[in-house]
């Protein structure tokens, strides 16, 4: 079979490979529509998970089910599946113990052009396929569901870790494709105002869609100064990092009140340590919370996540602003996720 691979950092391009074998558990899934993620592209480009050779990239498809193991009750070949990018084995200590997502080890549970292949070829293979698939809703589109294979999960993730309330003032930092699923979340959760930062237009104008009500641009200064300007010196609840540096903690902590929270889903590719800033975390004693997580996987999650996709209650649609048809479109998905132009917000290649 044919797929998109990284050669090795920095280089990329379509191999042949053999196609995989499906175990007892397993299931061998052929593409529907697959979508480039920032995450290929700190894979490809910046070596994120180390040099890693002729491994086929991507880890978000929808597709069709063309083989499943002789243990595999709940799905069977032509089923339409969502398919998420963290795929754990449910029964590892790990997963008992609520951390499905580092399963075999921290970060583990992401096996999708990491571990193993990833979904950018004519097949790829899911393990666990029982606790990791899950039927694609009647109707539903299969580029709108490659969205909730990660930027859905991972955004709401950081609502979640932020533990977004009732009346909450929160800050999304980063409306790229996850920090508006943050903000969609945080609207979700009842979030009485929602700051977001970021510049591109294409990205205000779907943030304003799902929720947020006032914009913050970190090109214009420290984000903390111009949030308390905005919120008269109170700062917010929550904060919700979807963009940003090892810098970025910095400003949440300052614009964060007492007693709130952090969640954090950004990849923090450079620096050593992270910055903060002790007198803004109350010398030590602020309960100011920092929680930082991959997103959790599983069939659960994705059957919830598409009830609300299904229900009305999420739009996908302004998501996708780049809709490719065909594998020959793939490298030019892939190029312009890593340039970003502005009216970019996500690349989908339909097969
Ligand atoms: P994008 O690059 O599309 O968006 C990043 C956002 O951050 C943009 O709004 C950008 O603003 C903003 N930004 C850039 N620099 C700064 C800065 N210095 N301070 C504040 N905001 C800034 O990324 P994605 O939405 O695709 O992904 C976001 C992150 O999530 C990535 O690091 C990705 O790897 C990670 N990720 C994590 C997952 C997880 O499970 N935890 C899963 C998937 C992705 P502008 O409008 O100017 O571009
Ligand atoms: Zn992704």
């Amino acid at each position: 079979m044919k797929g998109y691979a990284m050669l090795r950092i920095g280089e990329s391009g379509w191999i042949e490979k053999e196609t995989p074998k499906c175990g007892p558990l397993d299931a061998i899934v052929k593409p529907l529509a697959v979508a480039i993620c920032t995450s290929d592209v700190h894979t490809l480009w910046e070596g994120a998970l180390g040099d890693r050779h002729d491994m086929i990239l991507g880890h978000e498809a929808s597709g069709e089910v063309v083989e499943v193991g002789s243990e595999v009750k709940d799905f069977k070949p032509g089923d339409r599946v969502l398919v998420p990018a963290i795929t754990p084995d449910w029964n590892s200590l790990e997963a008992q113990a609520g951390y499905s997502m580092h399963s075999g080890g921290m970060l583990a549970g992401w096996k999708f052009s990491n571990f193993k292949d990833g979904v950018f070829s004519e097949y790829f293979h899911v393990n666990d396929a029982d606790g990791n698939l899950a039927l694609m809703p009647e109707g539903m589109d299969p580029a709108d569901a490659c969205i909730l294979s990660d930027m859905v999960p991972t955004g709401f993730h950081a609502v979640e870790l932020a533990d977004v309330q009732f009346g909450d003032v929160v800050l999304v930092i980063g409306i790229g494709p996850v920090g508006l699923m943050s903000v969609a979340g945080a609207a979700l959760r009842g979030a009485s105002r929602i700051i977001a930062v970021g510049t591109r237009p294409v990205c205000i104008e779907a943030a304003k869609g799902y929720g947020a009500t006032d914009f913050v641009s970190y090109k214009n200064g420290p984000i903390d100064e111009q949030v308390m300007e905005l919120t008269g010196g109170k700062g917010v609840d929550r904060v919700c990092i979807a963009g940003g540096t090892v810098e970025t903690f910095e400003p949440a902590i300052k614009a964060l009140k007492a007693g709130g929270k952090i969640g954090n889903v950004n990849y923090l590719g450079s620096g050593d340590y992270i910055n903060i800033p002790r007198v803004e975390w109350g010398v030590g004693m602020g309960h100011k919370d920092i929680r930082g997580g991959l997103m959790p996987g599983g069939r659960l999650r994705m059957e919830k996540l598409a009830s609300l996709v299904s229900s009305g209650r999420l739009d996908l649609h302004p998501e996708v602003t780049h809709a490719f048809h065909g594998w020959d479109h793939l490298e030019e998905a892939l190029f312009l996720m890593r340039d970003k132009p502005a009216d970019l917000i996500k690349p989908v290649v339909v097969i």
